[in-house]
Parts: structure tokens; sequence; C-alpha cells
């Protein structure tokens, strides 16, 4: 565990100096930092209302694995050094589930392929958490038996009120196997009256060929490419992952915009010095039409400290890394979605004006 701490004092002078509002610089501190907490378990999700704001957020941090200046009570009150910031709902453990909705229930994320056996990333926490998603989606028949037990389980009739099915799952033996798994999980969805959007999450569709594909057999389709990080990719990701530099990733996202699909990226904030995240950023630019995923590092274990870099273990960092994207995308209509990053550097307000969005 480092020793740095972070004060109320400099919660102020951050906030002050970046023009950035105390909640959300405290928000930010809390996804970087996690909570001490008196449990067994090393990740947690919730829903949290901070002091002096109506709006409710939803979090999921790690617990005990830095040591943190949030502590949550037994009331289920949050504290920073000490100080009450927040109160906490519907407290749950983080585990890795097979399927879960946001966006009001409008959009749903399905990890059809086990993602709890994936491994080989080192800031990953995927395989850390409890697998709760052992569950075989490898044909229609097993999706559809899915269905029907998450549609009743849950009490929805149906699924034609869906905007969106994010699959973010585990590797496949190929490119092959994927895209044929999401034209097979689309059409089973839409046996329950689903007619929207599939996206995916990852990083193993590349070729136009799958591309041309996905096309043909799919209404609508999102690419949402894992980038994580800019530099080090050899040494932090897995072998496939990292095959993909920066031209590689320029490549996939360019084919994507041709075929007509949205394209954005995932990014973990603390793996990159930030002059190399801004170089990033700005690099991809032209090739995205949806506002990249922008996630605060977060420590699974207590090890993962180490996979930030020096200048990412203080707070300051993050807050340069927000002011750094409200520049990049000034004047764009590109907005980034509390509902789809539960990690985020944004709260109540973006590129210095109130900020509102469905949370959850
Ligand atoms: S590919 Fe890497 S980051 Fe993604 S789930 Fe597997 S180990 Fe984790």
């Amino acid at each position: 565990m480092s020793l740095e701490t972070v004060t109320m004092d400099r919660i102020n002078e951050l906030s002050q100096k970046y023009s950035v509002p105390i909640m959300d610089t405290l928000m930010i501190a809390l996804n970087r930092y996690g909570i001490m907490m008196d449990i067994e378990d090393k990740r947690i999700r919730f829903r949290l209302k901070m002091l002096g704001s109506e709006e409710v957020y939803y979090f999921a941090v790690c617990v005990n694995t830095f040591e943190s200046p949030f502590t949550v009570d037994a009331e289920r009150r949050l504290f920073f050094n000490g100080q009450l910031v927040g109160r906490i709902v519907d407290i749950e453990k983080d585990t890795c589930d097979t399927t879960y909705f946001r966006r009001n229930k409008t959009a749903l994320t399905l990890n059809s392929n086990m993602r709890s056996m994936c491994h080989g990333c080192t800031f990953c926490g995927t395989y850390n958490l409890d697998p709760d998603d052992r569950i075989d989606m490898s044909d229609e028949k097993k999706v559809h038996d899915f269905l029907v037990r998450f549609l009743k389980e849950n009490d929805v009739k149906d699924l034609e009120h869906l905007l969106r099915v994010t699959v973010c799952t585990g590797c496949f033996k190929d490119e092959k196997d994927l895209v044929e798994h999401l034209v097979m999980v689309n059409n089973v969805f839409k046996e329950f009256g689903f007619n929207k959007r599939i996206r995916y999450i990852g990083s193993q569709i590349r070729s136009d060929d799958a591309m041309d594909y996905l096309q043909k057999n799919l209404d609508y389709f999102s690419l949402s490419l894992t980038v994580e990080c800019f530099s080090d990719r050899e040494k932090r990701m897995r072998k496939e992952k990292a095959s993909l530099d920066m031209n590689g990733i320029k490549g996939v996202l360019d084919k994507a915009k041709k075929h007509g699909f949205s394209t954005n990226y995932l990014y973990i904030v603390g793996l990159d010095e930030l002059d190399i995240f801004k170089e990033g950023i700005t690099e991809l630019a032209p090739y995205i039409n949806r506002m990249p995923i922008y996630q605060v590092m977060q420590n699974y274990v207590i090890e993962h400290e180490e996979q930030r870099v020096e200048a990412a273990k203080d707070l300051e960092y993050y807050i340069q890394a927000r002011k750094i994207i409200e520049a990049q995308y000034a004047g764009t209509e590109l907005k980034p979605r509390s509902w789809e990053n539960y990690r985020s550097l944004f709260y109540s307000t973006y590129q210095d004006k109130p900020y509102e969005c469905i949370r959850i």
C-alpha cells in the first residue's frame, strides 16, 4: 500500500485550481482510492448520494486494497478522513455477472462467453471477482433458455424496449467465431422483440471480412475497442490484444467507421504519462464518432497500485486528465454518458456546464 494520503484541504485546492466542483473531485478520489471497510469483499457496487446533492450516482469500487481516506460505517454513511460526505444505498458485492441492465433498464450487457475465465492483462481485475457467469451460451437454444429465465426473474415481458445489447465477454477462439456469436445473439434477442443495436466491447474484430459479415447481418452495430493504454502495451496486455499497435487501432476504427458502425474505445486512466495520453487521444479523435470511455484505474488487488505510472499515484493526475478530455472534445457533439461508465472522471459538470445524464 502506498502512503500517499489526500486531505480535504488538498481536495479544495485541486477543485479551485482546475475549476472542478468539490463533489466531482471527491468522487474521482473515491474511484482512485476505493474504500476501507470492515467486510470480506474486495469490491462492492452501490448507489451514492453525496451531501448537498439530490442526484444518485452509481459506483463500483475496490475495498481495502489501498489505504484510502474513504470509509463506510455500519449505517452506510460515507466518510472522507472522518468527515461525512455522503450516504450509500443498495450496497452489494461486485461479481462478474452474466448479464445486467443499464440506462434505466433500456440497455443490457451480456457476458455470454464467461469473461471471468479471461486472464493475461496486468491491470485487469475481472479474474479477481467471484464468477457469476458460468453459463453456457454457445448456441441459440442455450441463449434462448437463458433469456426465458432472465425475463422471468426480472419480471420483464419482452425486450422491445431495449435500445442496446452490449456483448462484453471473454475471448473467442477466433474472429469468425465471435462475429457468428454476435449475429446468433441478435437473432435470439429478436425472438423476444429486440430490434435495435448490438455493441461489442473487445479487440477481436479486426478484418474487413468480419465487418462485412456484421454489416450484412445486423441492423445496427457499435464497436467499442478495448485500447486500455498507449504505452508499454506488450508488457501490460495479453499477447493477442497487445498485437494491435497504434496504427492497428486506427485501422480497425477506420474500417468500422467506413462500415457505418458507431465507433469508440475504452481506456484506463492511470497507465500512461499524461503527455502520452493527450497525444494518443488526439491521434484517435478522427477515427471515432462516439465519446470514448475513460475509466479511472482501480486497485482490484493491492499490487495494482504498482501498475500506475508514478504521476498517476497523485490525485492531481486524474483532474488533469479530466481537463485534457474536456479540451479535446470541446466544440464537438461527443459527451460522456454516466450510465455506461461507473469509473468516470465526470459527475455534476462537464466542460464547466451542468452535466445531466441518466446515471444508472
Ligand atoms: S482481455 Fe485483459 S482486460 Fe479484458 S478481461 Fe481479459 S485479462 Fe481482463
